[in-house]
């Protein structure tokens, strides 16, 4: 195993990531070495170049990929700006929702509580409602 040098060789410029003026040493700490060189996850060549190659990966109606290029890689893989807002608007109506989702959850649960002790449950794939309790209780922050 080769020794990766502790700091990233990329150069960085104060006023922006792509500016020139006044380039520096990267701060943070290098995880991987390309072509002798090391670079932290940020500037690792090869993250970067996954990332300008990265497409939108929604998918429309029609079950077409959308293809645009992808500027965010969260929500598992790539998104254009106009999906990563569509995932955003998602992500936001479901925390609108989680009170309630969370208040009909708890009832379900007291509902087939009894059943659950008394060993009557009889709900196929469901054994025991320890999944939907250890739900309750992360959306509780009780984990
Ligand atoms: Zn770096
Ligand atoms: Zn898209």
């Amino acid at each position: 195993m080769t020794t990766i040098p502790t700091q990233c060789s990329q150069k960085v410029s104060e006023t922006g990531r792509w500016g020139a003026f006044h380039p520096h040493p990267c701060k943070h700490k290098a995880t991987v070495t390309r072509g002798g060189k090391a670079y932290c996850g940020t500037h690792d060549p090869e993250r970067r170049a996954a990332r300008a190659a990265a497409k939108c990966f929604y998918l429309g109606d029609d079950g077409r990929q959308c293809g645009r290029p992808a500027v965010a890689l969260k929500y598992g893989s790539g998104r254009c700006a106009l999906h990563t807002q569509e995932a955003l608007d998602a992500a936001k109506r479901l925390q609108r929702a989680a009170p309630a989702l969370l208040e009909k959850l708890q009832h379900l649960v007291r509902l087939l509580e009894p059943l659950e002790q008394a060993g009557g449950m009889d709900v196929p794939g469901l054994a025991t409602l320890n999944g939907a309790r250890a739900a309750i209780a992360q959306a509780k922050g009780k984990e």
